[in-house]
C-alpha cells in the first residue's frame, strides 16, 4: 500500500519537496507533514537521569481523549507516513494505548512507540503482538544493572529485562515480522564504557535493530548536561534541524509543538481542536520556524537556538546522510 505522493516511478514527490524546502530553509512547506509524535500522556513512572521527566517538565499532566486521538487521525490518515505514539511520558501507562496503535495502523500508517519497557507485563506482551504495531523501541541503556538502575531511576533492572525478553519470545513463537524490536543506549558519562558490550548484548538477544543515540542538551537542562553529557555542544558548527520540515507533535491536551524536544511547549505552533493539523503546519509559527534555520535564531524563544541538534550531530553522519536516515525512518512504511 503506497501513500499519496508516489509517481509511476517510485519516487516519492513530497520526498523530493522535503528535500527542497529544507535544503533552502524555505518558510512554506507545498507538501503535508509526513510525521506526527502524539502524546498518549506526560505522566511516567520513572525520573531517568537525561530526562525532563527528572524535575524539568512544568507544563500541567494528563492523558489524551480517545476521541482527540481520533479527529489526528482522521485529518492525517490520507497522507500520514508513520506516527510515533511518544513525546515525553511512558506509553503504556495510557489506558487506550492498543486502541490507539490499531486506529492509526489499521489506517495504513506505519505505528512506532518508544517505552521505558517497565510496564510491558505479559498481557501487555500479548497485546503489542496483535496491535498491529509496527515498530517498538526499548529506552533501556545497560546491561549492567548498577549503570541500568542508576541512570533509569525507579526501574528494577531484571523486571525490564524480563519483559523485553518474553516479547521477544513470543514474537518469534508466533513467527511475526511486526512488530520491529529496537533497543536504545544514550551515549552518556555513565553509559559510555558499556556501548560495544550493549550492542553484542543486544544482537545476541534477538532485536532487530540497536541504536546508539548522543546525548542531549534539552536546550536548558545545562546542569544535566554537565553531569552526564561528553560533549560540547559549542562545536561552531551548524547544521539546520530538518525536523520542522517534515513533522509536528502534538500534546496530550491538543497543543501542538514543533518537535520531541519542546517539552514545555516553549514555542506553539497551535491546537488541534482550535486548528487543522494541515492549517498548523503552514501557520506563521510554524512558517516563522523553518525559516529562522537560515539564521539559527529562532523568534522569542531559546528552542533552537541552545539545541545540541544543531551543533551536535545525532551520528557522524555527513549532511546528505543525516537528510537520507531522517527519510529513511519517514518511509519506514514502506518497508510493509
Ligand atoms: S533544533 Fe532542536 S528544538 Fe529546534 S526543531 Fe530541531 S530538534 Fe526541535
Amino acid at each position: 500500500m503506497v501513500k499519496q505522493g508516489k509517481d509511476k516511478f517510485g519516487i516519492d514527490r513530497d520526498y523530493l519537496k522535503f528535500i527542497k524546502a529544507y535544503t533552502l530553509c524555505q518558510e512554506k512547506a507545498d507538501y503535508p507533514f509526513q510525521w506526527l509524535m502524539v502524546e498518549p500522556t506526560n505522566h511516567c513512572n520513572l525520573k531517568c537521569v537525561m530526562c525532563p521527566q527528572a524535575g524539568k517538565i512544568t507544563r500541567e499532566k494528563g492523558y489524551m481523549e480517545f476521541s482527540l486521538f481520533q479527529k489526528i487521525v482522521d485529518e492525517s490518515k490520507d497522507f500520514l507516513k508513520s506516527m510515533q505514539l511518544f513525546h515525553s511520558g511512558e506509553p503504556f501507562l495510557h489506558p487506550r494505548i492498543f486502541d490507539m496503535i490499531s486506529a492509526a495502523a489499521s489506517k495504513n500508517i506505519y505505528t512506532l512507540i518508544n517505552t521505558n519497557g517497565t510496564l510491558l507485563d505479559e498481557n501487555k506482551a500479548g497485546a503489542v503482538l496483535d496491535s498491529g504495531l509496527h515498530s517498538i523501541s526499548f529506552s533501556f541503556d545497560s546491561f549492567h544493572k548498577e549503570t541500568y538502575e542508576s541512570v533509569r531511576v525507579g526501574a528494577n533492572y531484571e523486571k525490564t529485562l524480563q519483559n523485553m525478553e518474553r516479547l521477544l519470545k513470543r514474537k518469534a513463537q508466533k513467527n511475526l515480522k511486526w512488530p520491529k524490536t529496537i533497543i536504545e543506549i544514550v551515549e552518556m558519562l555513565d553509559t559510555r564504557p558499556h556501548i560495544d558490550c550493549f550492542i553484542q548484548q543486544a544482537k545476541n538477544m534477538g532485536f532487530d535493530d540497536v541504536r546508539v543515540w548522543k546525548f542531549h542538551n534539552w536546550t536548558d537542562a545545562d546542569e544535566v548536561a554537565d553531569q552526564h553529557n561528553p560533549f560540547s555542544i559549542n562545536t561552531g558548527s551548524f547544521y539546520p534541524c530538518e525536523y520542522p520540515f517534515f513533522l509536528m507533535a502534538v500534546y496530550w491536551d491538543a497543543s501542538v509543538a514543533p518537535c520531541c524536544i519542546d517539552y514545555n511547549g516553549s514555542y506553539p505552533l497551535g491546537n488541534v481542536i482550535e486548528s487543522s493539523l494541515q492549517s498548523i503546519w503552514n501557520g506563521s509559527q510554524a512558517r516563522q520556524l523553518r525559516g529562522s534555520m537560515r539564521t539559527r535564531m529562532t523568534p522569542k524563544t531559546r528552542l533552537c537556538r541552545d539545541c545540541s541538534f544543531l551543533t551536535v550531530p545525532r551520528s557522524n553522519r555527513s549532511l546528505a546522510g543525516r537528510l537520507f536516515c531522517s527519510y529513511a525512518r519517514i518511509i519506514g512504511a514502506f518497508r510493509r
